[in-house]
């Protein structure tokens, strides 16, 4: 059965459209506030579609998924911590490949995802032609296309939502970056380690922790240490980080980052 309310987060780069999809949304029905902590703009809106009760969070604009900027951890934290039933990645298709940079981190939190193909007039313009459907198999993730200025796919979007939140959506499908044999193999040993700390195997996907780990991020490192089986995880890190340094010329966040970049141009 369907549920009665289901919640969606917007998230996408600055500039790709999500206030302006969020009002054509939301119409007048919007909250404005600051998100707990910090002075940034919180938007939450309710509508109803289908029967069903929708409740739409505006997140931060941000090009990444890391803990360094303020917009970065709100955004990461309320997509991790309040788990909206659908993400909705606001992509600028006139700027395909620099958006797919973040989208390709939300393919990795392994959560129930859209991608709204915004600004398709300004990509249709400027001669730009992409094949959504194979782009959207590959990434097994659905795509909508809109324009958000006009309002257009906005029912063709809300009726996608609804199907991916009741795990109905034929595209949908979890797709794994490969990140080369040396790095998937340090995963997997992390992840292993990850499951003697259920509190955090049960709250983020293991293989996402195993990852940010390795890229050796703040957050996800604080949260593991807190907890009182973290410490065999915190070591497995360390070596696992000191093991591909000395393989590689790079850091290993570096290592990642590349191999999203190579995801992404392939
Ligand atoms: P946000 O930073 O993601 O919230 O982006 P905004 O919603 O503020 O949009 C940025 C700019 O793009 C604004 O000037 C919008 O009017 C414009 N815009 C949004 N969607 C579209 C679209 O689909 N086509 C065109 N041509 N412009 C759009
Ligand atoms: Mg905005």
């Amino acid at each position: 059965m369907d549920k009665k309310e289901i919640v969606i987060a917007l998230a996408g780069n600055p500039n790709a459209g999500k206030t302006t999809l969020f009002n054509q949304l939301t119409g007048a029905h919007q909250k404005v506030g600051n998100w707990a902590g910090v002075t940034v703009e919180k938007k939450e809106g309710m509508l109803l579609h289908r029967g069903s009760k929708i409740r739409i969070v505006d997140l931060p604009g941000i090009y990444s998924l890391t803990a360094y900027s303020v917009e970065e951890v709100v955004s990461r934290n309320f997509i991790l911590d309040e788990q909206p039933d659908v993400v909705v990645d606001v992509l600028d298709a006139s700027n395909l490949e620099r958006n797919l940079y973040l989208a390709t981190q939300l393919i990795e939190l392994n959560i129930r995802l859209v991608f709204a193909m915004n600004m398709v007039d300004v990509a249709h313009a400027r001669g730009i032609i992409t094949d959504y459907d194979n782009l959207a198999r590959l990434l097994g993730v659905p795509i909508v296309k809109t324009i958000g200025t006009r309002g257009e796919g906005i029912k063709e979007l809300l009726d996608t939502v609804l199907e991916v939140s009741a795990d109905r959506d034929p595209i949908s499908r979890h797709v794994h970056i490969h990140y080369g044999q040396e790095i998937e193999e340090e995963i997997e040993k992390i992840r292993q380690r990850l499951k003697g700390v259920p509190d955090i195997a049960n709250r983020y996907y293991p293989r996402w922790t195993a990852v940010k780990l390795i890229e050796n991020d703040p957050l996800v490192k604080k949260a593991v240490a807190a907890s009182p089986e973290g410490e065999a995880v915190i070591k497995q890190t360390d070596i696992s980080r000191d093991h591909l340094q000395g393989i590689f010329e790079d850091d290993p966040e570096t290592l990642i980052a590349e191999a999203r970049y190579g995801f992404i141009s392939g």
